[in-house]
């Protein structure tokens, strides 16, 4: 996918630039499980991340969202594309191009909290385990030092030292989900990817776990790329969205812009999807035609031109590159600069 949505902002100010991230799987069939084509899960993704921001990344269950950000912290390893990373003292670095071993000593400085806190936690592992096992990996701590680093990092996710001999049953999804903040944070990164960390959670515990990773943002400068399907967390955590649609990026813009003044047809409907808690203030849904496309199979030009209600002869012959149509504010529609679409209603 052809793109202009290179950020114009100084390489100081960026933690993050991913240009072209493409992450391909053979799709295989049938009884001898030949090769039947290519999933293109993630296919041409283009996104950058300030230092200190969250950038939300949303999209309806398979558009890649989350396949991309494991991507870019390489616990998938990437078909093309560069993944730049602004290390802390040693400048730029492409994580794509890195091998194994560079790529543990970049390790530290990007982590991730996973979606679920029941599975993500190893059940046979006490809490001084799970917590320091990157200290210990990385040679970091050991011996009382890894004990207090430990017990530090419990007290700054809210949780009592004295936990630490316990097992990750003996702990409720909040809590558990905090023992996975904690680990994330035992090698004081710089980023942190949060795969849909509160949606295996309560609303009411999604709330507090939302409000201890703006604290700890403030307290540590972190930056956090955000993945999401629930746009009202993303809309409350996230400095700018961007949206992906089968494998790509359609559009990314501040968050208010994005959610009140969206330039994409595919952000207007998830858009009008938003519920409202006052039921009387609620729009009428944008009822989307058909299903989300397949990445095995995705339509030609725009891939959201079978579904798009503003669609013209263009939208299936020529693919729409992101482009920045107002500032910072980037879109990837033909018609992106004539369209007057509505966002989450204020009436
Ligand atoms: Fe719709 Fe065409 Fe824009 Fe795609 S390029 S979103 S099909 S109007």
């Amino acid at each position: 996918m052809t793109t202009t949505a290179a950020p114009k902002v100084s390489d100081n100010e960026l933690l993050l630039e991913v240009k072209g991230l493409k992450k391909y799987y053979p799709a295989r069939g049938g009884f001898i499980r030949r090769g039947t084509g290519t999933v293109k899960a993630v296919d041409g993704v283009d996104l950058f991340v300030r230092k200190g921001e969250t950038l939300g990344l949303v999209g309806e269950s398979g558009c890649g969202k989350t396949t991309a950000g494991r991507t870019i912290i390489r616990l998938l390893e990437p078909t093309a594309g560069e993944i730049r990373f602004n290390l802390a003292g040693k400048g730029w670095v492409d994580l794509a191009k890195m091998d194994r071993r560079h790529l543990q000593q970049v390790r530290p400085h990007m982590q991730i909290i996973f979606q679920d806190p029941f599975s993500s936690l190893d059940a046979r592992m006490t809490v001084e385990r799970i917590v320091g096992e990157p200290l210990v990996i990385n040679h970091v701590a050991s011996g009382q030092a890894l004990k207090d680093r430990v017990a530090e990092l419990l007290r700054v996710v809210g949780m009592r030292p004295e936990y630490m001999s316990r097992y990750p049953h003996a702990f409720s999804g909040g809590q558990r989900q905090r023992l996975g903040i904690a680990r994330a944070l035992a090698l004081n990164p710089s980023m942190i990817i949060c795969d849909e960390p509160v949606s295996a959670l309560d609303v009411s515990i999604q709330a507090q776990v939302l409000s201890l990773l703006e604290d700890l943002q403030q307290k540590f400068g972190l930056t956090y790329l955000f993945v999401a399907h629930d746009l009202s967390v993303v809309e409350h955590i996230s400095n700018r969205v961007a949206v992906m649609y089968v494998g790509r990026v359609v559009e990314l813009a501040k968050t208010e812009e994005l959610y009140y003044a969206p330039k994409h047809p595919y952000t207007e409907a998830l858009m009008a999807a938003v519920p409202k808690p006052d039921p009387r203030r609620r729009d009428r849904p944008i009822k989307l035609p058909g299903e989300v496309a397949s990445p095995l199979n995705p339509p030609s030009g725009c891939y959201f031109h079978p579904r798009c209600r503003y669609a013209k002869s263009i939208c299936s012959v020529e693919t729409p590159p992101l482009v920045e149509v107002s500032p910072e504010h980037y879109s990837a529609c033909h018609f992106s600069k004539e369209l007057t679409l509505r966002g989450v209603s204020t009436k």
